[in-house]
Formats: structure tokens, sequence, C-alpha cells
């Protein structure tokens, strides 16, 4: 039991031992954990074609729901079934892939999230260069005037947060550092604080 903190969104990792090398949970998981929470349930399918599920997990109450450039062939498709199903569309990056990758359709999406690990696994050490593409997504957003959230996602912890705000990050993905906190409630604060 963790109790209750002013974190504001669940995120949620969704694999699929075919896109990264681990099995988690699906949209049944999901469902499940729904009407134990109000917060923001922010669903990240590390998934192989997502488009084959956008449906299922809609239904289960994810409110936005992210899928990975490198899975999806017709991105532009994908993120319009997700906003066909009254839901935040988001598009994701894994370390090796460019932010060139995913310009055509930041005008379609109100969340990027940037790996900053591969993905797979939890508890693991944050790659330099996503400072940079973090940089390069805000600078692209301010130039065109977009109004996406930038996320990262992999190795974040009470010492990088500072700089990922500073470089433009809206919203801040938690897995280890949060969960190998003694107190979460004064640790969610203390990070919130940075970001004041
Ligand atoms: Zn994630």
């Amino acid at each position: 039991m963790i109790g209750k903190t002013t974190a504001q969104w669940i995120h949620l990792d969704v694999m699929d031992g075919l896109f990264v090398p681990n099995i988690s949970f699906g949209p049944k998981f999901i469902e499940d954990i729904r009407p134990l929470s109000s917060l923001v349930f922010d669903t990240h399918l590390m998934v192989d074609r997502p488009e084959r599920f956008i449906v299922e997990f809609a239904k289960a109450g994810s409110d936005i729901i992210t899928v990975h450039a490198e899975a999806s062939v017709h991105l532009h498709r994908t993120l319009g079934a997700i906003h066909d199903e009254g839901k935040q569309a988001g598009v994701s990056l894994v370390p090796s892939t460019p932010v060139s990758s995913i310009e055509m359709v930041l005008d379609e999406v109100e969340l990027v999230l940037v790996m900053s690990v591969d993905p797979g696994f939890g508890g693991q050490k944050f790659i330099a260069n996503s400072m940079d593409k973090i940089r390069q997504l805000d600078e692209l957003r301010k130039r065109h005037n977009l109004d996406f959230r930038i996320s990262v996602d992999g190795g974040v912890n009470a010492n990088n947060a500072n700089r990922l705000v500073e470089a433009g990050v809206d919203v801040l993905v938690m897995g280890s550092a949060f969960f190998n906190a003694d107190d979460k409630k004064s640790f969610v604060a203390r990070i919130q604080g940075l970001e004041a």
C-alpha cells in the first residue's frame, strides 16, 4: 500500500514480449485497477502494431494512450484511432530513434514520450542523449506553436529531474526512484517543488 501522494498521473507500462523483451499486463489489469483511482491513466503501449489494441485499452479506462513510432507503420492512422475513442494520443521514441521521425505527427499528439532507456526493464540508467531530444522537441513546439506535453520515461530520479524540467519536460515518469523512496509522499512533494 503506497498511500496518498500528490502524484497526478499513473503511468502504465504495457509490454508484449515482442516489441520489448518482457511481458507486463494487458487491458484487463487496467480495467481492474481503474475504479481504485481517479488519477490520469497514462497508458504506454510498448507493443508491436499497437493499432490492434487501441479500442481495448480505451475501453479499459486509459485517459492517454501512447504508441511507439517504431511499432506502428501507419502512425497517423493509429493516432487518429486513439482520438476516435475520445482519448488523448501520445507518441513515443526509443533512445535510438531521432526526433525527426515524428516531426510529421507532432501536430496530432497531446503527448510526446521520450524513452531515456531501452525499454523493457525497470532500474536502468538514463541515456544522456535523451536530453538533446527533449530540447529539440521543446524547440519544435515553440517554433510551430504546438501544445503537446513532453514526457520522459527511464532513469528519472531526484538528481536529474530539475535539468529535465529546464530542458522542457512537463511530465516526469518515475519507477524505481518512486518505489524505492521510503517516504513517497514527501518524495513526490520534493520533485513537484523542483518543478515550480
Ligand atoms: Zn513507460
